[in-house]
């Protein structure tokens, strides 16, 4: 007989959206009339922008043509782009080799694969409220976990503490606080995993919507983060690549640890060997779109949706900070993550928000046990819509 991993029948339900969308479901039904706000959703509303576009076409005609066509493409990505990756870290003087970039269809899919390389007796370390991926994909692999508490005492940032962990998954800008490291408190972790021979997971999948030039856009800013981590990022966010798809992964050279018999193991070639064994590479025409994000014409295109999602958190925050409500995020990051108002439970907040104001946003306590009593809502609404559910809150709380 074929046995299962039961692990999966450990994970809880995907609870979250699925009960967001049956409540939203059912108030619609029986309130035909109402029009509806969704502002808890993390997806993107504008489309991509004509650098993009145009690539991808000149990509797909290339695909049509006798000597122009390609078939795989090489499973880390192709050089163009691992190229033009490189060159926008150098913008924050961070050196790569291209074979340091790893080309992926989502930061997502990396996120979960990354497991693959680890042991499971690790002790995996994950702040709690976070994005709820890092928790699964342990869990299915039966993975002991530590969780770290973000709470409004440490402005949603943990820092390590005396426990030991292997494994630390880190996400600045955060999904869902919207809280972000700086450099000092960066070091403090790179520091802590030098110590304790340890890997920081990195994600850095809304590091293009930080304007605080003080604040890290990468984990490679912190010396020595070569030497014990990874980082994860996404254009998803960045250039509105939530269908296109398309991530980028940094595994440097440097980083080796000590396998059992004492030798030198390169963390680096052994995500290639997973890469190449269960990865085909990224679509050709995609490639080429994302490409164009990193060239300058692209560059200049992508601030005018980031430029709109960051004036929609701009408008949310005037209006929390008007209301008297505590909110973190809003400023470097596209998440606002607000103490719901009279002490509700985020359920409660959530119910209480879609019957009177008609305003939908995600329930803190969907994102870990320090989430109750918070409420997410995301700047990625069309500028109309921010406007109308923000004067709604306002009436309800101002
Ligand atoms: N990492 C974080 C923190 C996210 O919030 C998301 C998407 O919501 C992802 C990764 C996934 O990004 P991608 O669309 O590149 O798979």
């Amino acid at each position: 007989m074929a046995k299962m991993n039961e692990n999966y029948l450990n994970l809880k339900e995907s609870y979250l959206f699925s009960e967001v969308a049956a409540r939203v479901k059912a108030y619609k039904d029986k309130n035909p009339d109402k029009k509806v706000i969704p502002m808890g959703i993390g997806d993107v509303t504008l489309p991509l922008v004509t650098s993009v576009v145009e690539a991808m076409k000149v990509a797909a005609s290339e695909m049509g043509q006798l000597t122009t066509f390609r078939g795989y493409g090489p499973e880390q990505g192709y050089e163009f782009l691992r190229l033009a990756i490189s060159e926008y870290y150098s913008r924050l003087k961070i050196r790569l080799d291209t074979s340091e970039i790893f080309i992926s269809d989502g930061a997502k899919s990396d996120v979960g694969n990354i497991t693959d390389l680890f042991s499971n007796d690790n002790v995996i370390m994950i702040p709690d409220p976070v994005y709820p991926v890092y928790v699964d994909s342990n869990l299915m692999l039966g993975r002991h976990i530590e969780y770290l508490d973000a709470n409004e005492g440490n402005n949603f940032l943990p820092l390590p503490d005396n426990r030991h962990a292997d494994i630390i998954y880190l996400c600045s800008p955060n999904n869902p606080t919207g809280a972000v490291y700086s450099k000092k408190q960066l070091a403090l972790w790179v520091d802590y995993a030098l110590e304790h021979d340890s890997i920081i997971l990195f994600d850095a999948a809304y590091e293009s919507f930080i304007i605080d030039n003080e604040l890290p856009r990468s984990i490679f800013e912190i010396p020595g983060a070569e030497k014990c981590a990874i980082e994860f990022c996404s254009l998803s966010k960045t250039a509105g690549f939530t269908g296109t798809r398309c991530g980028y992964t940094i595994v440097p050279k440097a980083l080796t640890r000590k396998s059992s018999n004492g030798a030198d193991i390169s963390i680096n070639k052994l995500w290639n060997r997973r890469q190449t064994t269960k990865f085909n590479g990224v679509s050709y025409i995609i490639q080429r779109g994302a490409a164009a994000v990193f060239s300058e014409e692209g560059q200049i295109q992508v601030k005018k949706p980031l430029d709109y999602y960051r004036g929609n958190a701009r408008i949310m925050g005037e209006t929390l900070t008007k209301c008297g409500v505590y909110y973190s995020g809003g400023t470097n990051s596209p998440y606002l993550w607000l103490r719901c108002p009279n002490n509700m439970a985020s359920w409660d907040f959530f119910d209480f928000l879609l019957e009177n104001a008609n305003v939908v946003g995600t329930p803190g306590a969907g994102f870990g046990k320090n989430g109750e009593g918070f409420f997410r809502l995301t700047a990625f609404s069309t500028r109309e819509n921010t406007i109308e559910a923000m004067d709604r809150f306002m009436k309800l709380f101002g």
